[in-house]
């Protein structure tokens, strides 16, 4: 069954793929350099183990970050909910999936905030026909990686077409 919304972030339906999966520099936002697909050495199992002190800790970006509820879709949608740390040999597909599904949830964003515009009929249905596919498709990993390449740029060019 679908959860209620979409964009939301459930991390216990999901494997901490924000912690693996995304790199980040030492800096203001994070207190250590990470590089993609490395486990963030704060995690243990799917927890991060300073979760109660990240920005006292050097982390603010991580308290800043939002996957749109992305990572627990994946997780749960596309791999059946396995995780890379019993299949390891599944970081580079999951980041991937991860990458291609924050895409298409930013897009869910962009097309519910579109609603507020005073669209033509013609183009609220075709607003809502995108968003509805976004929202109920069950994506499989090929299709997320054909994503950005396909339907992404439609919803795109729509936006480029109502914003003239
Ligand atoms: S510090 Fe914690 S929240 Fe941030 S990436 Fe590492 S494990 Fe994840």
């Amino acid at each position: 069954m679908p959860p209620t919304d979409r964009l939301e972030t459930d991390c216990s339906s999901c494997a901490a793929l924000c912690c693996v999966m995304l790199a980040f520099d030492k800096g203001k936002d994070f207190a250590f350099d990470k590089n993609p697909g490395e486990p963030c050495r704060n995690l243990s199992g799917h927890s991060c183990t300073i979760h109660d002190s990240l920005t006292p800790k050097g982390f603010p970006g991580c308290v800043a970050y939002d996957c749109l509820g992305a990572g627990n879709r994946v997780v749960q949608e596309v791999f059946g909910g396995q995780s890379w740390q019993q299949e390891p040999r599944l970081i580079p597909v999951m980041m991937e999936a991860f990458s291609a599904m924050r895409e298409v949830h930013k897009r869910i964003d962009y097309l519910r905030a579109a609603e507020m515009l005073p669209l033509t009929p013609r183009d609220e249905q075709k607003r809502r026909n995108f968003l509805d596919h976004l929202e109920q498709h069950r994506w499989s990993g090929p299709e997320l990686n054909e994503f950005e390449f396909g339907l992404a740029l439609e919803i795109d060019i729509f936006f480029h077409e109502i914003g003239k």
